[in-house]
């Protein structure tokens, strides 16, 4: 039988890219946009928790009502709870109290216990989801604390996935990868696997504009006045991940909350593509690239489309949302307003 799996793990990995044909077309390259949201979890955390559980597995470490910790509400919550339950684990997830009900709901719905933390104390303070999500792994024997912002795990799996297959899908002609950083994983794992290939593939990541990535690429140095607050998830941050390989990365560039948000608007309305609020991130992160930098007919890029648009009907596709945080609302009428600019 072909296209049969044996559990919903099966569908992890191995996804499609889509030539975008609108929004890209003043850039003479070529543009793919690598779908994420095709996993079976619906984003590209279905690879990092497959594959830090299977490792674990291998070492021995779980038995069969072993628990799995993490300390997100976001892409990863899900990814994690989906494999926990094909595997028979048990997953705690520890999130701040100003996750969404309708968040929280869905991770229950995959079985997963959630603990709401306070939000407003320091990482370090008991009562943080950092601090609870480290005692329950500690306390618990055979657990596997996630831990995504500093396993190197989280890079591995893109290494040995994401890498080979952007390598394959383009039948090595790629030239340039674009990804938004938050942990790093999924662009210094695909990069360091490509660079091995090709050295000359330029790496680029996409970094939230209020946080501190793109300031320590280029000084070696945390500045403070860096940080602000900011409305996209998943990407951008205010401490240095270990997850991400800053000398496999070319260059960086940093994007706003609202030019990310029209764009991703603009991707579901010209290309048909429903993206997260990183999908429209990073494509205005290649045409602000594109506009200082010469691209050619031979040039191929790959955009990391991180997750889908589901997740953001009551965020970047609201009209409400939009008018609430003074972006122009409903954008389609006036792009090419918002775009002269
Ligand atoms: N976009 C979204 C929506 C995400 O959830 C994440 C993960 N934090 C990223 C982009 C960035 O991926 P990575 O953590 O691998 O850098």
């Amino acid at each position: 039988m072909s296209n049969v799996y044996d559990n919903i793990l099966g569908l992890i990995g191995n996804t499609p890219m889509v030539k975008l044909n609108a929004v890209t077309r003043e850039i003479p390259a070529k543009v793919y946009a690598k779908l994420e949201s095709c996993n079976p979890g619906h984003s590209t955390k279905d690879r990092i928790a497959l594959h830090i559980i299977e490792k674990a597995e291998e070492k021995g470490i779980l038995t069969p009502d072993s628990v799995i910790v993490e300390t997100t509400s976001g892409n990863t919550g899900f990814s994690v709870a989906m494999v926990s339950i094909v595997k028979g684990y048990k997953c705690i997830l520890a999130v701040s109290d100003k996750t969404k009900a309708e968040k929280i709901a869905y991770l229950k719905a995959l079985g997963a216990q959630v603990y709401v933390c306070p939000a407003n104390v320091p990482a370090d303070d008991p009562r943080s989801y950092y601090e609870v999500a480290k005692r329950i792994a500690a306390e618990t024997p055979n657990s596997v604390y996630i831990n995504q912002y500093f396993n190197e795990l989280n890079i591995d799996a893109h290494y040995q996935t994401t890498g080979p297959e952007i390598w394959e899908q383009t039948e090595g002609k790629v030239t340039h990868l674009f990804a938004c950083t938050g942990t790093g994983g999924t662009l210094s794992g695909s990069a360091k696997y490509l660079k091995e290939k090709n050295p000359n593939i330029k790496i680029i990541g996409v970094d939230a504009d209020g946080s501190i990535l793109k300031g320590y690429h280029e000084t070696g140095k945390i500045n403070p006045l860096d940080i602000k607050p900011y409305q996209i998830e998943g990407m951008g941050k205010n401490l240095l991940p270990s997850a991400l390989l800053f000398d496999q990365i070319d260059q960086f560039v940093k994007v706003n909350d609202e030019m990310s948000a029209y764009r991703t608007r603009e991707i579901a309305l010209k290309e048909a593509i429903m993206g997260g609020y990183t999908c429209g991130a990073v494509t205005q992160g290649l045409i602000q690239y594109a506009a200082a930098n010469n691209f050619g007919p031979d040039d191929l890029v790959v955009l990391i489309f991180p997750d889908h648009g589901s997740r953001y009907i009551t965020k970047v596709y609201s009209d409400e949302w939009m008018a609430q945080q003074g972006f122009v609302n409903n954008c389609v009428h006036n792009y090419d307003e918002v775009f002269k600019t």
